[in-house]
């Protein structure tokens, strides 16, 4: 079934000082004011130069988002970062629920989605990450993990226009490994069963320009979440360039 556009979106994860970001935001911006970009374009920069790239990018179609939030909007929570102070930042996306905040951070769906709802409070759409481990996909479990997250952590009142599902299969994030195209078109097919018409759902794990075209010509798949490769912007244009 043919959909909308696609969206690509970068996760910097814990990368750039103040200079770099800008000069990454700006090429960015660059390339997606010279070319007309098939997709929506976001970059998720670290919460300390949200405000740096978001300057950088002012004028350009690609939106800025946040790598996480705190459920609470404000108080004694020491480190933490509410959705609203992204919102203020310029943020339009979060995500949530990464694997490497679930495993490496021990976060609980129940956590995660106070922080969906505290996003969905805050006005940002909230880019609630999915995905099942190595040891889980060997079990054949990946299908059940996934639905599981998924109940798990999202909220009451949910809407597509608030909601964007990423499928990131936790072995696939970095390794340079990627499961099969049946293999996404099916777990996509299983999350568009459990989350309202029209919510996108984009892949992510190992995206990059090579795989990228076949990718993202599956129906099934709205878009990316890029992580390494969203750190070139030849590369994450690149990947931009493949959307059908
Ligand atoms: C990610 O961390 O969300 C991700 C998809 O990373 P990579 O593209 O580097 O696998």
């Amino acid at each position: 079934m043919a959909r909308g556009r696609k969206l690509i979106a970068g996760n910097w994860k814990m990368n750039g000082l103040r200079a770099d970001g800008a000069a990454l935001a700006e090429a960015i911006g660059a390339r997606a004011k010279a070319g007309s970009a098939r997709c929506d374009l976001l970059v998720c920069p670290p919460a300390t130069i949200v405000d740096v790239v978001g300057k950088a990018l002012a004028g350009s179609v690609v939106a800025l988002g946040g790598q996480d939030c705190a459920p609470a909007e404000k108080g004694a929570f020491t480190g933490d970062i509410s959705a609203e102070m992204l919102k203020d930042a310029g943020c339009a996306y979060v995500i949530l629920g990464h694997s490497e905040r679930r495993h490496g951070h021990g976060e609980s769906d129940a956590q995660v989605r106070a922080k969906v709802a505290a996003a969905w409070r805050a006005g940002l759409v909230a880019i609630l990450c999915v995905g099942e481990t190595r040891a889980e996909r060997e079990a054949g479990r990946e299908v059940a993990v996934v639905s599981g997250q998924l109940s798990g952590a999202i909220p009451g009142g949910v809407a597509a226009n608030k909601l964007v599902i990423a499928y990131e299969p936790v072995w696939a994030i970095g390794t340079g490994l990627t499961p099969t195209l049946a293999d996404i078109t099916t777990v996509h097919a299983v999350i568009r069963d459990n989350i309202p018409a029209g919510t996108r759902i984009l892949y992510g794990g190992s995206v990059n320009p090579a795989n990228a075209r076949e990718i993202l010509s599956l129906a099934e798949v709205d878009g990316a979440l890029v992580g390494g490769a969203s750190l070139k912007a030849d590369d994450f244009w690149a990947i931009a360039e493949a959307c059908p």
